[in-house]
């Protein structure tokens, strides 16, 4: 597959448009992500509740913050929406699939297909260059070596770093490392951006710039969920859940029938072209152990 990452921009009938979820009016954009009821208790004695019964949408072109004090339950749900853990009960929906129903292998190539990671620490490769790092990001994707290149450049470019594309991350500021890191996030087009507390280890205007990077890159489209404990930065963003002891205190930007949405249970909601219970991922593999690749893009 090519992975472009340019993107031509959206028509004006366009559910990208305008990048906000309201933007079509009359004619929403498809679910990214839905949660209905999600519990998540870890065993220990006694049993910690860390998720009480969240339910949320995220539709594409949203740009949401999810902020909470610390034992709120912000890591718990950062690991359901990013697909590395299940939920004790409720349902998790990613770009359509229940993940609950998902084998290892299909959730492994789920994430990889639809989801880009960003974190407080970066995590780049230092003795790479900045732009192999971000090719990196596309290492499960099937693209070939130059196609990997060519889209890492234009990632690159998209965050304003196309002067860097040979440096070590060693040479570069913190808020250029990040840039580095939401470039790789972003260069296989996923679903969705999941960052977490991604101004956690930058000065105050440094992390201005990397969040006012994410009021950009929405504009143009992407899905964008920031995970952090700070209420300055949740604030910088489109819809704001906040959570508290397990549970959603408040969330300032929910569509009308977000909560109703899920009520429906068929998943007719959510963009057909993949399915609802996932099993087109399972079958997208068919019998070739080879083939975690052949997720199919989201578009
Ligand atoms: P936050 O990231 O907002 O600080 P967490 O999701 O890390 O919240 O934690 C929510 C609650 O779950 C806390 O009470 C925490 O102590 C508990 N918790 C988190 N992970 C585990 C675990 N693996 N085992 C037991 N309790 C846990
Ligand atoms: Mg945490």
């Amino acid at each position: 597959m090519t992975a472009p990452v340019t993107r031509p921009s959206p028509s004006p009938s366009s559910p990208l448009a305008g990048g906000r979820p309201d933007a079509g009016v009359g004619n929403d954009p498809p679910v990214v992500l839905e949660l209905d009821m999600v519990t998540k208790t870890y065993p220990a004695e006694p049993p910690v509740e860390a998720l009480r019964g969240v339910s949320f949408t995220v539709r594409r072109g949203e740009l949401v913050g999810i902020v909470g004090p610390s034992g709120s339950g912000k890591t718990t749900l950062l690991h359901l929406i990013g697909t590395l853990d299940r939920p004790t009960s409720g349902t998790v929906r990613v770009t359509g699939f229940d993940i609950s129903q998902l084998s290892d292998r299909e959730l492994s190539a789920l994430r990889a297909g639809r989801i880009g990671f960003v974190f407080q620490q970066f995590f780049l490769a230092e003795h790479q260059s900045v732009l192999d790092n971000v090719a990196d990001g596309l290492l499960y994707a099937g693209a070939s070596f130059t196609e990997r290149r060519r889209a890492a450049a234009d990632a690159l470019a998209r965050v304003g770093l196309s002067d860097k594309l040979a440096v070590l991350p060693t040479k570069l500021s913190g808020g250029q490392r990040q840039r580095v890191a939401v470039a790789r996030a972003l260069v296989g087009r996923p679903a969705l951006l999941l960052a977490d507390e991604p101004t956690g280890n930058l000065d105050s205007s440094t992390g201005q710039s990397v969040l006012d990077l994410f009021a950009e890159l929405n504009d143009e489209g992407a899905t964008i969920i920031v995970i952090t404990h700070d209420h300055g930065v949740a604030q910088r963003m489109g819809r704001v859940i906040e959570l508290l002891d397990g549970l959603i205190l408040a969330d300032s930007g929910a569509p009308e029938d977000s909560r109703t949405a899920s009520q429906s249970g068929d998943g007719r909601d959510v963009d057909d072209s993949y399915g609802s219970d996932g099993r087109e991922v399972a079958d997208s593999y068919g019998s070739d152990s080879d083939n975690d690749r052949k997720v199919p893009p989201w578009p």
